[in-house]
This record gives structure tokens, sequence and C-alpha cells, in this order.
């Protein structure tokens, strides 16, 4: 059985992860409404703006029902802003920012700062992918302090952790969608 994949679509990159797995011939679901998710078995966060993203969640009244469905096991990846919302802990977020908060790992917000704010780069990642991928980073998180359950799937040069998943959760500080690539797609895929 094909298994239905969800992106969330309330704001942000939505259309480019369309698109992707539209050139590996998979449909998605666009998820705005808590019924959608009845429809999906896996969940593709976007990136965009983590604080609204979270303000959206809340009154689309997604944010308690996604974050059930990724406790009872649901595959979900979160790219940039998808990245943010997922982490347990936040540095530099704003005060009150919502998030889903299922991953064991700090995500520190806007890491690169002004001067580096997008940059692309080939990203080595372990298991996922066997050549390096093309990744782009806008004003990017970097993950920290993961717990003892989150593997480690790529860091920048400068050992800062970029790409590392727990369980049935995935997280990329950058875009591989904006970069045209879809090896990681595939890899979620069939996570
Ligand atoms: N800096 C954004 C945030 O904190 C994330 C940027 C992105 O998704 N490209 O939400």
């Amino acid at each position: 059985m094909e298994k239905v994949v969800g992106i969330l679509a309330l704001q942000g990159d939505f259309k480019e992860h369309f698109d992707i797995l539209a050139k590996l011939g998979v449909g998605a679901i666009p998820v705005r409404l808590p019924e959608d998710l009845a429809q999906i078995d896996r969940l593709i966060i976007p990136g965009g703006e983590s604080t609204t993203i979270g303000k959206l969640l809340v009154t689309s009244k997604l944010l308690q029902p996604i974050r059930e469905r990724i406790l009872a096991g649901m595959p979900v990846w979160g790219t940039c802003a998808g990245a943010i919302l997922l982490a347990r802990r936040v540095i530099g977020g704003i005060r009150g920012q919502m998030h889903i908060g299922a991953m064991d790992i700090t995500a520190r917000r806007n890491a690169f700062g002004r001067q580096l704010d997008s940059f692309e780069a080939n990203v080595a990642m372990k298991k996922a992918a066997e050549t390096p991928i093309p990744a782009i980073f806008i004003r990017a998180p970097v993950f920290e302090r993961p717990g003892k359950d989150v593997e480690i799937l790529a860091r920048l040069p400068d050992e800062r952790i970029v790409a590392a998943r727990q369980k049935n959760i995935l997280v990329t500080a950058f875009h591989p969608e904006l970069a045209g690539s879809t090896q990681l797609h595939r890899y979620f895929l069939n996570s």
C-alpha cells in the first residue's frame, strides 16, 4: 500500500515540497484542517516562519492533533521552520512561541546571523543519501543538545548539527526542496 503523504500548508514553502513529490510521481494532501490529518500516514512540515506557522497551528486547531499523531508514531519531517516547530527546546524564539515540541533536541533559530543569512552547501547525510545533497540554508537554525534517542545525520564542516532523527521524527535545518533534489524525499518516503 502506498502511504499517503500530507504537507502542512498553512504558510511557507509547501508548494516546493509538492513539486518534489510530483517529480517522484507521488501525490500529497495539503493539511490545513484537523480532518485532513485523518487521511494521511506521514507529514512534511515546510520551511517558512516558525512563529507564524506556530500561531496558525493553534488557530487551525492542528497543534495538539499533530502532536498526538507524532507521539503515536506517524513519520514526520520538518525542514527549517518545520524543524524548529518539532524541537522540544528553542533558543531565540519569541515569547510564547508555539511549537509541537516532539523531538528531544534544541533548535537555535537564525544560527548563521546576518552576514550569512542564506547560503548553499552540499551536505553529506549519513544513511539518507549516498552522495552529498545540495541544500539551501535560509535564516536556518542549527540543532544542539540532542537527547540520547537522537541520531545525528549531518553536520557542517564546523561540526554544527544540521540534520537529525529521533525514531519517526526527521529534522533538517536546510531546504532540499529548494535545491530541486529528490534524495531526502525518497529517504523520508521509505522511512
Ligand atoms: N528563521 C525562520 C524561523 O525561525 C526559519 C527560516 C526558514 O524556514 N527558512 O522560523
